[in-house]
């Protein structure tokens, strides 16, 4: 049988929705006039990407990425790689990360200078989550939803292998038995 971890809230369908709205509306003052493409990375924001357009309620693309970085479990696979990569061309468009948490930042620095080899006008990043205390590079982070404590995540999109993408809000694992 799966064991039940215990989880407790950290963030409320409500708070979410307050951070989502705060986003877009930071987002659409920078991006109304420039038909933006926002790159969602699999699996984990497509719940936040989803919420976020429907708020910001402006022209813009969409592209989907997958990148390898946890294998089963909650301890980093240590090497990244692009499993998926962007359809269309992002060539002199500006272009904005969507994301879902980030960790050591080793992912989105990967994936970041990765997109720059496109050449794209403009890359920026938004994330729905931060967690500092596990920063190993540092990386901006231009539109940032919550700061979340040393904490394995799920919820709102977010699994633990493959399980709790379903919860409307963001909970934090406290054990597992
Ligand atoms: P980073 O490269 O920043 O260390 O890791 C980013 C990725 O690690 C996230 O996109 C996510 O897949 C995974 N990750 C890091 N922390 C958590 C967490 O608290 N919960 C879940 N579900 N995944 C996490």
């Amino acid at each position: 049988m799966v064991s039940e971890p215990k989880l407790s809230i950290l963030f409320t369908a409500e708070q979410i929705a307050a951070a989502v709205k705060r986003l877009a509306a930071e987002i659409r003052r920078d991006y109304h006039d420039k038909n933006p493409v926002l790159i969602a990375v699999l699996k984990g924001s497509f719940v936040f990407l989803a919420d976020l357009v429907r708020e910001l309620n402006l022209p813009l693309q969409i592209e989907f990425a997958q990148l390898s970085s946890y294998g089963h479990g909650k301890e980093s696979a240590g090497k990244i790689r692009v499993v998926k990569d962007i359809q269309g061309d992002i060539k002199g468009r500006h272009v904005l990360v969507v994301e879902d948490i980030i960790d050591t930042g080793l992912t989105a620095k990967f994936f970041l200078e990765h997109l720059k080899k496109k050449q794209p006008a403009s890359v920026k990043l938004c994330s729905l989550t931060d967690k500092p205390s596990r920063t190993q590079v540092k990386i901006d982070i231009d539109y940032l939803g919550m700061t979340v404590p040393d904490k394995f995540i799920v919820g709102y999109g977010i699994d633990w292998d493959e399980r709790f993408r379903y919860l409307p809000d963001i909970r934090a694992i406290e054990d597992e038995s």
